[in-house]
């Protein structure tokens, strides 16, 4: 049985989960409240000149934990396939460019074709961008997604096939994050973590809740505490097996995106200690 640590230092915020802050707004307030780790999602790098960027997350002494995201391989259609490639690069040199050890990968689908073409397609494009990624000391996490994206966001939506296709593609630079709000109703869930961990896989683990009822299915998410997810028993799952990383607090609400973000902040550090 592992002690479970029970204050900030792994505590890691994603930037979109404080949707109105700015790059600049979110470090220096995630800092200012003892909040260690970032993954910062692409929309807040636009038009940023990222040695800049860099040097503010280096001033406020914050570790980039991921960037959010790559992936949205499949496609119908060869020349989105091949944009999807081309970005997924530019998203290698932003991650390489902030310090981001790693890219989080929202696999995608495409409604007109089957999901096993899809994960087909998954695989190509990872393989793809693979030799960039290891060239940059990046690596690439596989992250399932819930079912109900299964039509359009990724055909990836069990643990068990995003272990399948790291072990398939067997490189140190393939992996996978966990995200209990994916993943949590999954009966497999434990004794795909522990896999996934064996095989060295296991490199984010994301935390939010489930929230009963859920009424948007993409910013509905709830603060850990709120909805119907045992975070704290997934979480012991994760580090039993070996994880020591950052627990990564990533949660679209509209509900919160609403209400002043300090105070938002606050909860978000007594959800983590207290609920997770
Ligand atoms: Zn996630």
């Amino acid at each position: 049985m592992i002690t479970k640590i029970k204050d900030l230092s792994r505590l890691c915020v994603h930037t979109l989960t404080t949707k109105p802050w700015d790059i600049e707004t979110c470090v220096k307030n995630y800092a200012a409240t003892g909040i260690k780790g970032i993954t910062i999602w692409r929309n807040v790098l636009e038009n940023k000149n990222l040695t800049d960027v860099k040097k503010l997350l280096d001033d406020f002494d914050m570790e980039v934990v991921s960037l959010a995201r790559g992936g949205f391989f499949p496609s119908v259609n060869l020349e989105k396939r091949e944009l999807a490639i081309a970005d997924n690069l530019f998203a290698i040199e932003q991650a390489a460019a902030v310090g981001a050890p790693s890219i989080v990968l929202v696999c995608g689908a495409d409604p007109g074709q089957s999901p096993e073409k899809s994960r087909e397609q998954i695989a190509e494009g990872i393989i793809r961008i693979l030799p960039a990624a290891a060239q940059a000391g990046v690596k690439l996490s596989i992250e399932p997604l819930h079912p109900m994206y299964a039509g359009d966001r990724s055909a990836i939506n069990t643990l068990r096939q995003a272990n399948e296709m790291a072990e398939m593609i067997h490189s140190e630079w393939v992996g996978v994050a966990v995200d209990v709000y994916h993943l949590w109703w999954d009966p497999t869930l434990k004794a795909e973590i522990q896999r996934c961990a064996a095989n060295n896989h296991l490199f984010a683990f994301h935390v939010c809740d489930w929230n009963v009822p859920t009424t948007d299915f993409l910013n509905d998410r709830g603060l850990m505490g709120d909805g119907c997810i045992n975070v704290p028993e997934i979480r012991s799952w994760v580090e039993e097996a070996g994880f020591q990383g950052y627990n990564e607090v990533e949660i679209f609400s509209d509900k919160y995106w609403a209400t002043d973000q300090h105070a938002y902040l606050e909860k978000i550090k007594y959800a983590y200690l207290n609920y997770t």
